[in-house]
Parts: C-alpha cells; sequence; structure tokens
C-alpha cells in the first residue's frame, strides 16, 4: 500500500541499498508477533508473492482464499489479494499458536522487508526503516541478508516493474471512474479483471523461471491494455 507522507515523518531519514548495513534485526522477534496482527489489508501480495506460496503449499490461489488465508481487496481502485487478518485478534491466518508465523519459508515479500519498506523514486526503489512500527531492540544486518529472497537482482527488478505498471492501471482505473461520475463498470473493471487473471488467478508453471514467465505476462498485459 503506497503512502504519500513524508519519509522524515517515518522514518531514520536515511535510504538504504541492498549492500547497506541497517538497524533492522529484531533477533527472531523473541515472542512478539505484534506486525503479524491487526494490519488490516495492508499486507498486499504481487505474483512472486503468490506464487511462492501456492507452489510452497500446493494449492491454488482460489483454494487460500476459500480457506480464509487471503482476500481481495481494492487498493486505489485495483483488485489485489492481502494476507487476511483472522478473528477477534485480527491476526494473520498463517500465525500459530506459539505465535510464529508457519509459513516462514514462503513468507510474502512485506513481511520479509518489515521494519523495512520501499521508497520508489526515479523509476527504481530503496528502502527506508520505518520508525516507531518495532519497538524490539534492534542491531544491524545487511538489507540483503535479512530480506532472505533469492535471486534479490531479478526479484527487485521485478518489483520495480510491477510498482510502475500498477501505477499506470491505478492511473487508468481513476480517470475511467472520474470520468463516468463513480461507477466502477465497463473499462475500469475488464481492466482490474485482466490483471488479476493474467498475474494471480492463472498458474506460473513450477518447472520454469517465475521471473520470465511474469515478464511474459507484462509483455502481453501491456499489449492488451494499450491497445
Ligand atoms: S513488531 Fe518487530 S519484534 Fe514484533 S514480530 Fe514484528 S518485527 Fe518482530
Ligand atoms: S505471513 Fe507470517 S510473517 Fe507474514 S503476517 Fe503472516 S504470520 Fe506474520
Amino acid at each position: 500500500m503506497k503512502r504519500n507522507v513524508s519519509l522524515s515523518e517515518i522514518s531514520d531519514g536515511k535510504l538504504y541499498g541492498e549492500n547497506d548495513m541497517v538497524r533492522a534485526d529484531c533477533h527472531g522477534c523473541n515472542g512478539c508477533s505484534a506486525c503479524c496482527r491487526g494490519m488490516g489489508a495492508s499486507i498486499i501480495l504481487d505474483p512472486y508473492d503468490v506464487f511462492r506460496l501456492t507452489s510452497g503449499l500446493g494449492k491454488s490461489l482460489q483454494e487460500l482464499i476459500a480457506e480464509d488465508y487471503i482476500e481481495l481487496h481494492v487498493v486505489d481502485g485495483v483488485i489485489l489479494p492481502n494476507l487476511h487478518m483472522a478473528g477477534e485478534r485480527e491476526q494473520c491466518a498463517f500465525l500459530n499458536r506459539e505465535g510464529r508465523c508457519s509459513i516462514h519459508e514462503l513468507r510474502p515479500g512485506i513481511c520479509r522487508l518489515f521494519p523495512l519498506g520501499r521508497y520508489y523514486e526515479n523509476g527504481d526503489f530503496r528502502y527506508f526503516l520505518q520508525v516507531g512500527e518495532c519497538d524490539a531492540p534492534h542491531s544491524k544486518i545487511k538489507v540483503s541478508k535479512w530480506i532472505d529472497t533469492p535471486n534479490l537482482q531479478r526479484n527487485h527488478a521485478f518489483v520495480v516493474k510491477w510498482h510502475y505498471l500498477l501505477n499506470k492501471v491505478e492511473e487508468f482505473v481513476m480517470a475511467e471512474f472520474m470520468e463516468k461520475h463513480a461507477t466502477y463498470e465497463g473499462a475500469d473493471k475488464q481492466i482490474n479483471m485482466l490483471l488479476l487473471q493474467m498475474f494471480y488467478l492463472k498458474p506460473y508453471a513450477s518447472e520454469r523461471d517465475f521471473y520470465e514467465q511474469v515478464e511474459e505476462r507484462i509483455a502481453l498485459f501491456y499489449q492488451a491494455f494499450q491497445s
């Protein structure tokens, strides 16, 4: 979820690259699970998150939605999946009884980043350290080690492309929405359905490289979007 706030209000004022050291390591959280609860619809999943979850758990996105692990929300006019915060305690459905993440190896990108966030500018992004979000004592760790994502360079390139693709879709949807005096139907609905189907619901072949597959889909999506 994008936030239009001043970086100095929410961070230590610095921007970090993947090779930088950052004070983010909370040493296994030590029994805390605060950022796995009460997060509303803010833990949005990108296609790589869904690929990792569906291939790792052997379930389709539709099954994960039916089992209440994931839900769909409209964010800035675009329908996207997010982790479902369930029950009275509004906790992530993947949080186990011991208060630990039951899918640690498969956890989504936003969970891997926290308490870091991404700051986009000039067609790329760097990381910032959110302050006031995690009370645990932190020590320094290399950003790439903290994020713990294989093929990080390729993942970074994909995240950038995905971010700017979503920006274009949001602009289109919001323009359509305003033009039709706030009715959500027609081209804006169609583009949302195409996005959902093409990047989230259509399964990725587990024997093929994810990034190659998503590149092909991005090219096809732009062809359809611009026609
Ligand atoms: S708030 Fe900090 S210490 Fe608590 S679970 Fe999240 S990252 Fe870990
Ligand atoms: S996926 Fe794991 S780390 Fe992420 S919110 Fe759920 S329980 Fe927490």
